[in-house]
């Protein structure tokens, strides 16, 4: 068996040079022409041959010397439509930045894949790598899943990292796992709330949608409080609401938004139903009507127990024992890394990589001073290479 950690770090250089290369042409949504075209020219330098989808992702299939199991690993590589403030001498080009850590997955993965294509020796089985656009958007995975990318060759176990100051039980250079939920389900909803306009003076002759709406948004949170087990947690936020033009008209239509998260999926369920009824059972016994649209965005992120311990087990062979922690709290935040958990068993990591701006303060992903420690990128790349080579064996 080689040794992991000494083979990533001899490309150590590499792997951060690609990953400010990438920093310096972020792209967003499945637009990523740049951005697929260096990945692509990095492969074909490492003689790999690649297969691409209609949304523009990119899967390899590093195949060993023997017949075994299937591990697959995804990096996402977009950006976001952020005007990046680091000063950073590789900082964007474009009016885009990788406020994420996209850029750094995307080379962690490369990092792997040069790795593991010069010890295809040491593979009984088959590495699935996949470099997946639109995280931040559409759900990339989803669409790439539905192009085959987990199914030709069938993968039998997944990992996957996110690099970043995410949670705060994961210090630099630390490995993060979590048995469970990891991050939250996703969803939507627009309503449109019609009544009948009026005279502000005279409200016996209107059906008042703001009055209406008022009472529904209220309501909106007893689902949470009153049918939701309150050990799994759910939120319910309306985050908008428009209506009138005068404080003595009353309108004839009132809007309002809002997003869904919770962990279980019996429970994101319930949520869309519930929410849907009482919208417009609400309306209804008020005399007015209601549209609803509800979009239903990212599942959650469950981590399989078995996997999830296979890949504290990889992680503590790089990092130590030490620096492999259990994260207490799930996020609320939301990966569409979900879909991918879904169809195989696996589990979703974080590498920790704190680095503070010029004004001492660590910024959150998806700030324009998001800044990550380069010191780590090893370990990512490093945590790939051991667990294709402890999976395929
Ligand atoms: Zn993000
Ligand atoms: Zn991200």
């Amino acid at each position: 068996m080689i040794d992991v950690k000494q083979e990533v770090k001899k490309i150590e250089s590499e792997i951060i040079e690609w990953r400010h290369q990438l920093h310096m042409i972020p792209e967003i949504h499945t637009e990523l022409p740049q951005t697929t075209a260096f990945i692509k020219a990095r492969l074909e330098e490492m003689g790999l041959t690649y297969r691409t989808y209609t949304n523009n992702g990119i899967s390899v299939v590093i195949e060993g010397a023997d017949d075994g199991p299937v591990i697959g690993f995804r990096a996402d590589m977009d950006a976001l439509p952020v005007k990046e403030e680091t000063g950073l001498p590789f900082a964007s080009t474009n009016e885009y930045m990788h406020a994420c850590g996209h850029d750094a997955h995307a080379a962690m993965l490369l990092g792997a894949a040069k790795v593991l294509s010069q010890h295809k020796d040491q593979i009984k089985g088959k590495v699935v790598m996949i470099w997946q656009p639109a995280e931040e958007t559409s759900g990339g995975s989803k669409q790439m899943i539905e192009e085959g990318c987990l199914s030709d060759p069938k993968v039998d176990r997944f990992v996957s990292m996110h690099i970043g100051n995410l949670f705060k039980d994961v210090p630099t250079g630390y490995l993060g796992v979590r048995h469970g939920p990891l991050m939250a389900s996703c969803s939507s909803f627009n309503v449109k709330i019609k009544g009948k306009g009026g005279h502000g003076a005279r409200p016996h002759e209107c059906i008042d949608p703001i009055v209406i709406s008022c009472d529904i948004i209220q309501s909106l949170q007893k689902i949470v409080s009153r049918e939701i087990n309150p050990v799994h947690g759910a939120v319910i936020t309306v985050g908008l609401i428009h209506a009138g033009t005068i404080v003595n008209v009353i309108p004839s239509e009132a809007t309002f938004g809002g997003t869904v998260r919770c962990y279980q999926p019996e429970d994101a369920e319930h949520l869309e139903k519930r929410i849907k009824e009482l919208i417009t059972n609400t309306a209804l016994a008020n005399r007015a009507e209601a549209e609803i649209e509800y979009i239903r965005y990212y599942p959650a992120t469950i981590n399989n127990n078995e996997v999830t311990d296979f890949l504290a087990e990889c992680a503590a062979k790089i990092v130590g024992p030490d620096k492999v922690v259990e994260i207490a709290e799930p996020s609320t935040g939301t990966e569409d890394v979900a879909y991918y958990i879904n169809e195989v068993p696996g589990s979703f990591g974080i590498l920790g990589s704190i680095q503070p701006f010029e004004d001492g303060v660590v910024y959150p992903h998806h700030n324009s001073k998001m800044m990550l420690d380069e010191s780590v990128f090893w370990i990512g790349s490093a945590v790939f290479v051991q667990a294709a080579l402890d999976f395929c064996r």
